[in-house]
């Protein structure tokens, strides 16, 4: 899979897309700007296979409506978000307004903790990484070494967790976790550079107490 980013909306979220040999894509967290995801998608002549989304915010499902009219897809999502990313709770005026919800029918809140999903013939582990919200996940492309954080981990950095449902506690459970994973792993997160596990375990302030501990 060939992976690229492209920073949308006013929080610049990193809409990642995916995208195999038979020109197949799978698009993690589309947040904003779908006429700009739309552009790329029209030009690269790609067919979506499905959305994936890291988690519930708005700044990281905006764009799902939009997109899904042109482009029809299984949309998955973890359910401890999946009950609020569509209300008029989850909104911040003057940059988002609530998320206009997607069809139903390819609404899946199944994203849960697992092995061996498929999606456009690559193979994904689900890791559940509460903290940031409370079904925050961060998705493991087997084949491509690669992780899709969202707002758990960042480059340097890590989510917030003062936000409705967020939990401090649940984060450094979360991030301590993500520690067992091969070093190499590329770490994708949702803003911001990537980077690779073995380089944040050096530098990322967030990571440094289970260094110690170890
Ligand atoms: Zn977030
Ligand atoms: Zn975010």
């Amino acid at each position: 899979m060939k992976i690229k980013s492209i920073p949308v909306g006013a929080f610049e979220v990193n809409c990642w897309i995916l995208v195999n040999q038979r020109r197949e894509a799978i698009i993690v967290d589309p947040g904003a700007d779908a006429p700009l995801i739309e552009a790329w998608l029209q030009k690269m002549r790609l067919h979506v296979q499905g959305y994936l989304l890291t988690h519930g915010h708005m700044d990281h499902v905006s764009a799902l409506a939009t997109l899904v009219a042109k482009h029809p897809a299984p949309i998955r999502i973890h359910p401890a978000d999946a009950n609020w990313a569509f209300s008029s709770s989850n909104q911040m005026p003057p940059y988002y307004p609530a998320p206009t919800p997607p069809p139903e029918e390819l609404l899946q809140a199944d994203l849960v903790e697992s092995t061996g999903n498929e999606m456009a013939g690559s193979l994904f582990n689900v890791l559940e990484t509460p903290g940031h919200s409370p079904g925050s996940v961060c998705l493991h492309f087997i084949n491509e070494n690669t992780l899709f954080t969202g707002d758990t981990i960042l480059a340097g950095s890590a989510g917030r967790t003062d936000f409705p449902g967020g939990s401090a506690s649940d984060m450094k459970q979360s991030l301590k976790r993500l520690l067992s994973l091969p070093p190499k792993t590329v770490i994708c997160s949702g803003h911001g550079p990537a980077s690779t596990l073995e380089d944040e375990i050096q530098t990322n302030p967030f990571l440094q107490e289970f260094q110690t501990a170890k």
